[in-house]
Protein backbone atom coordinates (compact mmCIF):
# COMPACT_ATOMS: atom_id res chain seq x y z
CA UNK A 1 0.00 0.00 0.00
CA UNK A 2 1.51 3.72 -0.98
CA UNK A 3 2.23 5.31 2.13
CA UNK A 4 0.45 8.98 2.70
CA UNK A 5 1.98 12.02 1.81
CA UNK A 6 2.04 13.00 5.35
CA UNK A 7 4.08 9.56 5.80
CA UNK A 8 6.56 10.53 3.47
CA UNK A 9 7.20 13.77 3.83
CA UNK A 10 7.69 12.94 7.65
CA UNK A 11 9.94 10.03 6.30
CA UNK A 12 12.02 12.13 3.99
CA UNK A 13 12.74 14.73 6.26
CA UNK A 14 13.78 12.42 8.98
CA UNK A 15 16.38 11.09 6.62
CA UNK A 16 16.95 14.92 5.47
CA UNK A 17 16.42 17.39 7.75
CA UNK A 18 18.87 20.33 7.93
CA UNK A 19 21.34 20.73 10.95
CA UNK A 20 20.10 23.87 11.75
CA UNK A 21 21.85 25.14 14.98
CA UNK A 22 18.45 26.38 17.03
CA UNK A 23 17.22 22.95 16.23
CA UNK A 24 17.27 19.13 17.67
CA UNK A 25 18.01 16.39 15.10
CA UNK A 26 14.69 14.19 14.48
CA UNK A 27 14.28 11.49 16.76
CA UNK A 28 16.42 13.24 19.51
CA UNK A 29 15.48 12.65 23.35
CA UNK A 30 16.22 15.63 24.54
CA UNK A 31 13.95 18.81 25.29
CA UNK A 32 13.70 21.45 23.05
CA UNK A 33 14.50 24.55 24.59
CA UNK A 34 11.54 27.26 24.35
CA UNK A 35 13.91 29.91 24.75
CA UNK A 36 16.26 29.10 21.17
CA UNK A 37 13.28 28.14 19.83
CA UNK A 38 11.47 31.73 19.91
CA UNK A 39 15.02 33.97 19.50
CA UNK A 40 15.80 31.61 15.88
CA UNK A 41 12.14 32.14 14.73
CA UNK A 42 11.99 36.09 15.89
CA UNK A 43 15.22 36.22 13.80
CA UNK A 44 14.03 34.30 10.56
CA UNK A 45 11.50 36.41 10.25
CA UNK A 46 12.06 38.23 6.81
CA UNK A 47 15.74 37.16 6.79
CA UNK A 48 17.58 33.86 5.51
CA UNK A 49 19.31 31.33 7.86
CA UNK A 50 22.46 32.65 6.31
CA UNK A 51 22.42 35.41 7.63
CA UNK A 52 20.59 34.33 10.88
CA UNK A 53 23.07 31.30 11.86
CA UNK A 54 26.24 33.58 13.22
CA UNK A 55 23.49 36.24 14.48
CA UNK A 56 22.26 33.49 16.50
CA UNK A 57 25.62 31.86 17.94
CA UNK A 58 26.61 35.58 19.04
CA UNK A 59 23.06 36.34 20.89
CA UNK A 60 23.30 32.76 22.37
CA UNK A 61 26.91 33.52 22.89
CA UNK A 62 26.18 36.70 25.11
CA UNK A 63 22.52 35.81 26.52
CA UNK A 64 22.70 31.89 26.85
CA UNK A 65 19.03 32.04 28.66
CA UNK A 66 15.72 34.03 28.85
CA UNK A 67 16.59 35.58 31.94
CA UNK A 68 19.97 36.97 30.96
CA UNK A 69 18.13 38.99 27.29
CA UNK A 70 16.19 40.28 30.06
CA UNK A 71 18.54 42.02 32.59
CA UNK A 72 20.16 43.46 29.51
CA UNK A 73 19.87 46.94 28.62
CA UNK A 74 17.19 47.25 25.61
CA UNK A 75 20.22 49.52 23.91
CA UNK A 76 22.82 46.34 24.22
CA UNK A 77 19.70 43.98 21.96
CA UNK A 78 19.66 46.88 19.39
CA UNK A 79 23.37 46.97 18.84
CA UNK A 80 23.28 43.10 18.70
CA UNK A 81 20.36 43.78 15.99
CA UNK A 82 22.23 46.27 14.05
CA UNK A 83 22.18 44.69 10.26
CA UNK A 84 19.24 42.07 10.78
CA UNK A 85 16.83 45.00 9.51
CA UNK A 86 12.71 45.45 10.94
CA UNK A 87 13.92 47.16 14.51
CA UNK A 88 10.91 46.28 16.16
CA UNK A 89 11.91 43.14 16.07
CA UNK A 90 14.49 43.85 18.22
CA UNK A 91 12.67 46.20 20.88
CA UNK A 92 9.89 43.44 21.49
CA UNK A 93 12.56 40.92 21.75
CA UNK A 94 13.41 42.52 24.94
CA UNK A 95 9.91 43.23 25.93
CA UNK A 96 9.33 39.32 25.40
CA UNK A 97 12.21 38.60 27.37
CA UNK A 98 11.55 40.72 30.48
CA UNK A 99 7.97 39.37 30.55
CA UNK A 100 8.80 35.47 30.10
CA UNK A 101 11.09 35.91 32.60
CA UNK A 102 8.82 37.77 34.99
CA UNK A 103 6.52 34.95 35.11
CA UNK A 104 9.06 32.04 35.40
CA UNK A 105 9.33 30.85 31.73
CA UNK A 106 7.37 30.36 28.27
CA UNK A 107 3.54 29.66 28.61
CA UNK A 108 2.99 26.01 26.34
CA UNK A 109 -0.15 27.68 24.54
CA UNK A 110 -0.37 29.15 21.39
CA UNK A 111 -3.23 31.48 23.01
CA UNK A 112 -0.85 32.33 25.75
CA UNK A 113 2.27 32.34 23.90
CA UNK A 114 0.78 35.26 21.19
CA UNK A 115 0.20 37.16 24.54
CA UNK A 116 3.65 38.00 24.56
CA UNK A 117 4.98 41.14 22.74
CA UNK A 118 6.01 40.62 19.49
CA UNK A 119 4.48 37.20 19.54
CA UNK A 120 2.25 36.88 16.44
CA UNK A 121 -0.08 33.93 15.00
CA UNK A 122 2.81 32.34 13.31
CA UNK A 123 5.58 32.15 15.92
CA UNK A 124 2.93 31.24 18.61
CA UNK A 125 1.92 28.41 16.61
CA UNK A 126 5.74 27.56 15.62
CA UNK A 127 6.89 28.00 19.57
CA UNK A 128 3.75 25.70 20.50
CA UNK A 129 4.62 22.93 18.41
CA UNK A 130 8.38 22.73 18.19
CA UNK A 131 9.13 23.90 21.47
CA UNK A 132 6.25 22.06 23.26
CA UNK A 133 4.78 19.34 21.19
CA UNK A 134 1.22 20.96 20.79
CA UNK A 135 -1.25 20.74 18.14
CA UNK A 136 -0.86 23.59 15.51
CA UNK A 137 -1.02 24.73 11.93
CA UNK A 138 2.06 26.19 11.39
CA UNK A 139 2.43 28.30 8.06
CA UNK A 140 5.64 30.52 7.34
CA UNK A 141 6.14 31.15 3.35
CA UNK A 142 7.70 28.10 2.37
CA UNK A 143 4.87 26.41 4.05
CA UNK A 144 2.48 28.48 1.89
CA UNK A 145 4.06 27.93 -1.27
CA UNK A 146 4.48 24.36 -0.76
CA UNK A 147 1.17 24.04 -0.05
CA UNK A 148 -0.05 26.71 -2.68
CA UNK A 149 1.65 24.27 -5.02
CA UNK A 150 0.32 21.28 -4.08
CA UNK A 151 -3.36 22.39 -4.01
CA UNK A 152 -2.68 24.07 -7.24
CA UNK A 153 -3.67 27.37 -5.91
CA UNK A 154 -3.42 29.70 -8.27
CA UNK A 155 -4.00 33.37 -6.64
CA UNK A 156 -1.46 35.21 -4.95
CA UNK A 157 -0.45 34.54 -1.68
CA UNK A 158 -1.62 37.32 -0.32
CA UNK A 159 -5.03 36.70 -1.37
CA UNK A 160 -5.57 33.07 -0.80
CA UNK A 161 -4.10 32.72 2.61
CA UNK A 162 -7.20 31.63 4.06
CA UNK A 163 -7.54 28.73 2.26
CA UNK A 164 -3.87 28.12 2.07
CA UNK A 165 -4.13 27.72 5.82
CA UNK A 166 -7.18 25.83 5.78
CA UNK A 167 -5.43 23.22 3.41
CA UNK A 168 -2.21 23.39 5.31
CA UNK A 169 -4.73 21.61 8.03
CA UNK A 170 -4.96 18.39 6.31
CA UNK A 171 -0.81 17.67 6.71
CA UNK A 172 -0.89 18.47 10.56
CA UNK A 173 -3.61 16.34 11.25
CA UNK A 174 -2.87 13.23 13.70
CA UNK A 175 0.49 14.29 12.95
CA UNK A 176 3.70 15.27 15.17
CA UNK A 177 3.24 18.67 14.74
CA UNK A 178 6.58 20.32 15.56
CA UNK A 179 8.35 18.04 13.33
CA UNK A 180 5.61 18.23 10.91
CA UNK A 181 6.38 22.40 10.46
CA UNK A 182 9.86 21.55 9.81
CA UNK A 183 9.48 19.11 7.60
CA UNK A 184 7.44 21.46 5.79
CA UNK A 185 9.92 24.21 6.15
CA UNK A 186 12.35 22.36 5.06
CA UNK A 187 10.89 21.05 1.66
CA UNK A 188 9.97 25.06 0.58
CA UNK A 189 13.71 25.85 1.65
CA UNK A 190 15.50 22.78 -0.03
CA UNK A 191 13.13 21.28 -2.96
CA UNK A 192 10.03 23.20 -3.27
CA UNK A 193 12.09 26.71 -4.03
CA UNK A 194 10.41 30.06 -5.41
CA UNK A 195 11.99 29.55 -9.29
CA UNK A 196 13.08 25.91 -9.46
CA UNK A 197 11.12 23.18 -7.58
CA UNK A 198 12.69 19.89 -8.04
CA UNK A 199 9.84 17.96 -8.18
CA UNK A 200 11.84 14.97 -9.33
CA UNK A 201 13.33 14.18 -5.35
CA UNK A 202 10.28 15.65 -3.85
CA UNK A 203 8.73 13.36 -1.66
CA UNK A 204 5.04 14.87 -2.14
CA UNK A 205 5.08 14.59 -6.69
CA UNK A 206 2.68 11.78 -5.98
CA UNK A 207 0.23 13.94 -4.93
CA UNK A 208 0.98 17.51 -6.01
CA UNK A 209 -1.13 19.54 -8.19
CA UNK A 210 1.42 22.00 -9.08
CA UNK A 211 3.96 18.95 -10.42
CA UNK A 212 0.91 17.91 -12.57
CA UNK A 213 0.62 20.92 -14.67
CA UNK A 214 3.59 20.39 -15.69
CA UNK A 215 4.15 24.30 -14.58
CA UNK A 216 4.73 24.32 -10.94
CA UNK A 217 7.30 27.23 -10.85
CA UNK A 218 4.20 29.32 -12.12
CA UNK A 219 2.38 28.53 -8.98
CA UNK A 220 2.01 30.54 -6.63
CA UNK A 221 1.77 33.47 -9.41
CA UNK A 222 3.59 36.96 -8.06
CA UNK A 223 1.47 39.70 -7.28
CA UNK A 224 2.51 42.82 -9.40
CA UNK A 225 5.14 44.66 -8.30
CA UNK A 226 4.49 47.63 -6.27
CA UNK A 227 6.19 51.42 -6.75
CA UNK A 228 7.35 52.72 -3.21
CA UNK A 229 7.01 56.37 -2.31
CA UNK A 230 10.46 57.98 -2.17
CA UNK A 231 11.58 60.10 0.51
CA UNK A 232 14.56 62.28 1.08
CA UNK A 233 17.16 63.46 3.46
CA UNK A 234 20.44 64.10 4.90
CA UNK A 235 22.87 62.57 7.19
CA UNK A 236 25.74 64.29 9.19
CA UNK A 237 29.51 63.15 9.33
CA UNK A 238 30.82 65.19 12.75
CA UNK A 239 34.72 63.93 13.47
CA UNK A 240 36.59 65.44 15.80
CA UNK A 241 39.95 63.55 17.01
CA UNK A 242 39.62 59.89 15.52
CA UNK A 243 36.10 60.27 17.10
CA UNK A 244 32.36 60.60 15.37
CA UNK A 245 29.21 61.86 16.79
CA UNK A 246 26.31 59.24 17.33
CA UNK A 247 22.83 59.95 18.56
CA UNK A 248 19.60 57.58 18.63
CA UNK A 249 16.86 57.56 16.18
CA UNK A 250 13.34 58.00 18.41
CA UNK A 251 12.16 55.29 19.68
CA UNK A 252 9.20 55.22 17.76
CA UNK A 253 9.32 55.03 14.23
CA UNK A 254 11.55 53.82 11.31
CA UNK A 255 14.70 52.34 12.81
CA UNK A 256 13.47 53.42 16.57
CA UNK A 257 15.72 53.35 19.13
CA UNK A 258 18.91 52.31 16.76
CA UNK A 259 22.43 54.19 17.10
CA UNK A 260 22.34 56.67 13.88
CA UNK A 261 24.64 59.33 12.43
CA UNK A 262 22.80 62.62 13.20
CA UNK A 263 20.53 64.04 10.42
CA UNK A 264 17.75 65.96 8.86
CA UNK A 265 13.97 64.74 9.47
CA UNK A 266 12.85 62.26 5.91
CA UNK A 267 10.84 64.49 3.49
CA UNK A 268 8.28 63.02 1.17
CA UNK A 269 9.38 63.22 -2.50
CA UNK A 270 12.18 63.05 -4.86
CA UNK A 271 15.89 64.18 -3.69
CA UNK A 272 16.76 67.61 -5.25
CA UNK A 273 19.91 67.04 -7.19
CA UNK A 274 23.39 67.35 -5.00
CA UNK A 275 26.92 67.05 -5.35
CA UNK A 276 27.35 65.63 -1.84
CA UNK A 277 28.06 61.49 -1.51
CA UNK A 278 24.55 59.76 -1.58
CA UNK A 279 22.90 56.77 -1.03
CA UNK A 280 19.76 54.79 -1.33
CA UNK A 281 17.83 52.64 0.39
CA UNK A 282 14.81 50.50 0.52
CA UNK A 283 12.95 50.32 3.42
CA UNK A 284 9.35 47.88 3.62
CA UNK A 285 6.72 51.10 2.95
CA UNK A 286 9.29 53.70 0.91
CA UNK A 287 13.07 54.35 -0.03
CA UNK A 288 15.08 56.86 0.65
CA UNK A 289 17.68 58.88 -0.73
CA UNK A 290 19.97 60.03 2.11
CA UNK A 291 22.52 62.82 1.26
CA UNK A 292 25.74 62.91 3.39
CA UNK A 293 27.41 65.98 4.56
CA UNK A 294 30.20 66.62 6.59
CA UNK A 295 29.85 69.10 9.96
CA UNK A 296 32.30 70.37 12.31
CA UNK A 297 29.87 70.38 15.40
CA UNK A 298 27.00 68.45 16.40
CA UNK A 299 23.24 70.53 15.24
CA UNK A 300 22.53 72.39 18.82
CA UNK A 301 20.26 70.45 20.83
CA UNK A 302 20.89 67.10 19.43
CA UNK A 303 21.62 64.42 21.96
CA UNK A 304 24.05 61.86 21.31
CA UNK A 305 27.95 60.24 22.55
CA UNK A 306 31.23 60.39 20.87
CA UNK A 307 32.06 57.02 19.20
CA UNK A 308 35.67 55.88 18.41
CA UNK A 309 36.17 55.62 14.63
CA UNK A 310 37.95 52.84 14.64
CA UNK A 311 35.68 50.91 16.76
CA UNK A 312 32.80 51.74 14.71
CA UNK A 313 31.21 48.00 13.94
CA UNK A 314 30.59 47.95 17.54
CA UNK A 315 28.48 50.70 17.49
CA UNK A 316 25.28 48.79 16.40
CA UNK A 317 24.89 51.37 13.21
CA UNK A 318 22.03 49.82 11.18
CA UNK A 319 22.88 49.11 7.59
CA UNK A 320 21.57 52.57 6.30
CA UNK A 321 24.28 54.65 8.17
CA UNK A 322 26.98 51.67 7.49
CA UNK A 323 26.50 52.43 4.35
CA UNK A 324 26.40 56.40 4.18
CA UNK A 325 29.89 55.63 6.27
CA UNK A 326 31.59 53.73 3.72
CA UNK A 327 29.74 56.62 0.45
CA UNK A 328 31.23 59.28 3.10
CA UNK A 329 34.54 57.79 3.53
CA UNK A 330 34.89 56.56 -0.38
CA UNK A 331 34.34 60.23 -1.63
CA UNK A 332 36.83 61.51 0.98
CA UNK A 333 39.39 59.08 -0.10
CA UNK A 334 38.67 59.47 -3.96
CA UNK A 335 38.90 63.95 -3.16
CA UNK A 336 42.29 62.82 -1.90
CA UNK A 337 43.28 61.18 -4.67
CA UNK A 338 42.65 63.65 -6.62
CA UNK A 339 44.20 66.42 -5.08
CA UNK A 340 47.01 68.12 -6.85
CA UNK A 341 50.67 66.82 -6.28
CA UNK A 342 52.45 70.11 -5.16
CA UNK A 343 56.44 69.98 -6.39
S1 LIG B 1 6.14 18.18 -6.38
FE1 LIG B 1 7.21 20.02 -6.95
S2 LIG B 1 5.74 21.69 -6.77
FE2 LIG B 1 4.90 19.91 -5.70
S3 LIG B 1 5.51 20.22 -3.58
FE3 LIG B 1 7.06 18.95 -4.51
S4 LIG B 1 8.64 20.37 -5.27
FE4 LIG B 1 6.78 21.55 -4.80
Amino acid sequence: MRKSPQARLLQHYRAHARDLPWRLAPGSNEAPDPYRVWLSEVMLQQTTVATVTPRFAAFLARWPTVEDMAAAPVENILSQWAGLGYYARARNLHACAVEVAARGGFPDTEAQLRQLPGIGDYTAAAVAAIAFGRDAVVVDTNVERVVARCFAIRRPIKDARPEIRQRAAFFYERQPAGEMAQALMDLGATICRPKAPDCAVCPLGPDCAAYATGDPASIPPKPPRKTRPERHGTAYVIEQDDHLFLTRRPDKGVLGGMAALPGSDWADGSAPPSNAPTIRHVFTHFALTLRIESRAQPPSGTEGWWHERSAIADAGLPTLYTKALAAFDAEAESAEQRLPLLP
